[in-house]
């Protein structure tokens, strides 16, 4: 990475950074909603575009010099329409979070009831928690999985619906292994006359691949993030029925935010522009690949997988009978340069703070060049680390071996 000036100016920053990428190559990143962008993406980021101020949307800007704001502004707009078979999009959100604000800014009065995903089930913040704005400002109710097979209930789900009448009902997920039944949310909301949304932040990547199934083209709005499996810069966008297209935009501008980053704008055209490759389907579908073999040598070395297994890019790892929870695992994987999260399982009888299970996911590992042959590697170091985690001289040994394997699959210069 050329940081010249950077370096000469500012050695702090620059040895930071730089230090941050060893850090990210030497060991195995299993965050599922981490990725590491192209070198394009990179550049388009860390670009000119980020001088200007363009309040507005294209060619109807409150600034004057955006003519080439709205041709970059444009060009992300129809690759993401294409890659989504999106009738509208707005690609000024500046972050997953936001764009839901947004979602329900556009559809919602303050007050109105909504169904989300219980934040401890694999909901997001953003779907109804109460120390988020969501459940503050709204009237969240949760539904959650079924506690035998862990996966969602479609009928139990309708049920609570039609019970609680709520304005709009969301799906996507944070922490769902499943692939989700999207046609049977949006029969469910059309049933009761509801908005049938979706945030796809998670899974965006495998709808935009091919390798799950994509809501955009019959739900009324679905947001995204673009930083994970879509493996673009940390950003957003909310795709829409043509209908909310304007509740949609206003909600965004003026409603929420001034100038959009158009630096990042630009770096998510890039990044569709990749996403609409043939490769990218070969990726995305090596994302799920890679998770069910990992989730295979994982289940024989003894560990449990929330709802028995994965079909997307994560899964949920129960290491309670390791005898440990998934802060002391998370932790020891740490140790051992193997990042993921501790995470609640559904029903946890732990705490957010000391949950029983740990969340781990492939995208990075596919991004890198690993296939389903390298996953029995990856699967043995966890359960080498999960099985013995307060030995800090074995992590050390497994920490050796992490970087060792790593070396086989370098990313950037
Ligand atoms: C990550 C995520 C978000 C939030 O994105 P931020 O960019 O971190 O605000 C929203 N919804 C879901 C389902 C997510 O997984």
């Amino acid at each position: 990475m050329h940081l010249n000036a950077l370096k000469e100016y500012d050695e702090e920053i620059y040895n930071a950074i730089q230090a941050e990428k060893e850090r990210q190559m030497n060991g195995i990143e299993l965050i599922p909603s981490e990725n590491l962008v192209s070198q394009a993406v990179l550049e388009a980021m860390g670009s000119i575009p980020t001088n200007k101020y363009s309040e507005g949307y294209s060619h109807k800007r409150y600034y004057a010099g955006n003519e080439i704001i709205d041709t970059i502004e444009d060009l992300a707009i129809s690759r993401a329409k294409e890659l989504f078979g999106a009738e509208h999009v707005n690609v000024q959100s500046l972050s997953g979070s936001p764009a839901n604000m947004a979602m329900y800014f556009a559809l919602l009065e303050v007050g109105d009831k909504f169904m989300g995903m219980d934040l401890s089930m694999g909901g997001h913040l953003t779907h109804g928690s109460p120390v988020n704005f969501s459940g503050q400002l709204y009237k969240p109710i949760a539904y959650g999985v079924d506690k035998e097979t862990e996966m969602l209930d479609y009928d139990a789900i309708k049920k609570m619906a039609q019970e609680e009448k709520p304005k709009l009902l969301l799906s996507g997920f944070t922490a769902y292994p499943r692939e989700i039944d999207f046609k049977a949310f949006r029969e469910i909301c059309d049933d009761l006359g509801i908005y049938c949304c979706a945030d796809i932040a998670h899974i965006a990547g495998l709808c935009a691949g091919g390798a799950h199934e994509n809501p955009v083209p019959y739900f009324d709005v679905v947001t995204t993030t673009t930083h994970k499996t879509l493996r673009g810069p940390r950003s957003a966008m909310i795709m829409c029925k043509e209908e909310h297209a304007k509740a949609i935009d206003k909600a965004v501008f003026p409603g929420l935010q001034g100038g959009p980053h158009d630096h990042i704008t630009a770096a998510k055209a890039v990044a569709f522009k990749e996403a609409l490759e043939p490769s990218f389907k070969e990726y995305a579908s090596q994302i799920v690949k890679n998770s069910k073999a990992l989730a295979d040598t994982l289940t024989s070395e003894g560990l449990r997988l929330v709802s028995g297994g994965t079909d997307n890019h994560l899964m949920l790892v129960d290491v309670r009978n390791k005898g440990i929870n998934g802060k002391t695992a998370a932790i020891a994987l740490a140790k051992a340069e193997i990042y993921c999260n501790k995470n609640t399982i559904p029903y946890d009888p732990g705490t957010p703070w000391e949950p029983s299970g740990i969340r781990i996911g492939t995208p990075v590992l596919a991004t890198r060049g690993m296939k389903e042959t390298h996953m029995d590697e990856v699967g043995k170091f966890i359960s080498q680390v999960l099985s013995d985690p307060e030995n800090d001289s074995a992590l050390e040994k497994v920490r050796g071996d992490v970087r060792e394997f790593c070396k086989q699959f370098p990313f950037y210069k």
